[in-house]
């Protein structure tokens, strides 16, 4: 099925994007403020557009992927009306709330919004492994699903276009507290000798215990409710107390230990020191000023 796809902006990520529609035999104009970038996909069969309104004439499908917001509004607001009938889906990284703003834009364009995620790198784009995040109305997604899936992996999270953004900054914020959890631990043999590499083998193992944990939790998370399954509250203050001490005796920065301690402590003080690990949800719910 020949559908013919636009894409608006070729950075790194845009020219990944219509490299894989491409590859797929998919009809595919595109755009860059900086028409130079479109040169090797123009080599590749792709339509240079002389503007933004000629390539999203071009295509069924419009896909946008600019540095962030603002660049977003720069490149569609000149659009307007010639977006409607078609279905814009913005793969640039960006918050809910400027998410639900371009769907309302779009809205009065006449046009159906998806909002995407990519959780990937440019190198993976057009592989299984390339995992993007959509949201926004369900028929747009299945209507487009065959060619979306050109890109990798399409998860579809509901209707509402700000999820996307949101479960992107939900994941990165599980990445970055695992490898400062590595990092630390990796800090802290470094000072008694032994390399992250060394390190990485337990580390994983340990990360995987905790995926094993992640069920139960998720549970304990949606009910309100943190029965001590394994051990409690109580007996991890104690341990972080250990994680503190080792880090000042050998020098290494104490700072993310002592968070980590004051989080659990604040959750004991509320009554939580007989309750399981899950039971820090209640403090990441609301901010300490507003309880
Ligand atoms: P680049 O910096 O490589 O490309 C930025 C693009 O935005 C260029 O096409 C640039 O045009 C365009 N642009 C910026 N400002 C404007 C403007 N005012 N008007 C028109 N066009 C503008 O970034 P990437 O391609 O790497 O990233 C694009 C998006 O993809 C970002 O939101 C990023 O967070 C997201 N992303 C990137 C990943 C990555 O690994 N690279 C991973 C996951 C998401 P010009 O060429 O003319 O400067």
């Amino acid at each position: 099925e020949h559908i013919t796809v636009t894409v608006l902006g070729l950075g790194l990520m845009g020219r990944a994007l219509a490299g894989a529609f491409l590859r797929a035999g998919h009809p595919t104009t595109v755009w860059n403020r900086t028409a130079a970038k479109a040169d090797d996909l123009v080599a590749r069969g792709a339509r240079l557009a002389g503007s933004a309104s000629a390539a999203v004439a071009a295509g069924d499908l419009v896909v946008v992927c600019v540095s962030d917001h603002d660049a977003v509004r720069a490149v569609l607001d000149p659009l307007a009306g010639g977006l409607g009938g078609r279905v814009l889906v913005n793969l640039t990284s960006g918050t809910s709330r400027a998410a639900r703003e371009i769907a309302a834009w779009a809205a009065r364009q006449g046009a159906d919004y998806l909002d995407g995620a990519i959780m990937a790198v440019p190198g993976a784009i057009g592989t299984p492994g390339a995992l993007v995040l959509y949201s926004g109305p369900r028929p747009a997604f299945e209507r487009y699903e065959p060619v979306l899936r050109r890109l990798g992996g399409a998860r579809y999270l509901g209707g509402d276009q700000g999820l996307s953004a949101l479960h992107d900054v939900a994941v990165l914020s599980l990445m970055w507290n695992i490898l400062n959890g590595f990092l630390q631990g990796a800090a802290l043999l470094g000072a008694a000798g032994v390399d992250a590499t060394t390190f990485a083998p337990l580390a994983r193992t340990a990360i995987e215990t905790v995926t094993g944990w992640l069920p139960d939790y998720a549970r304990q998370v949606d009910d309100g409710a943190y029965p001590a399954l394994d051990s409690t509250l109580d007996t991890h203050v104690a341990a972080m107390a250990h994680l503190i001490g080792e880090s000042e005796s050998l020098g290494v920065d104490p700072a993310l230990p002592r968070f980590v301690k004051a989080l659990a402590d604040r959750a004991v003080a509320e009554g939580h020191g007989g309750a399981g690990y899950a039971a820090l949800a209640e403090l990441f719910r609301t901010p300490a000023g507003e309880r």
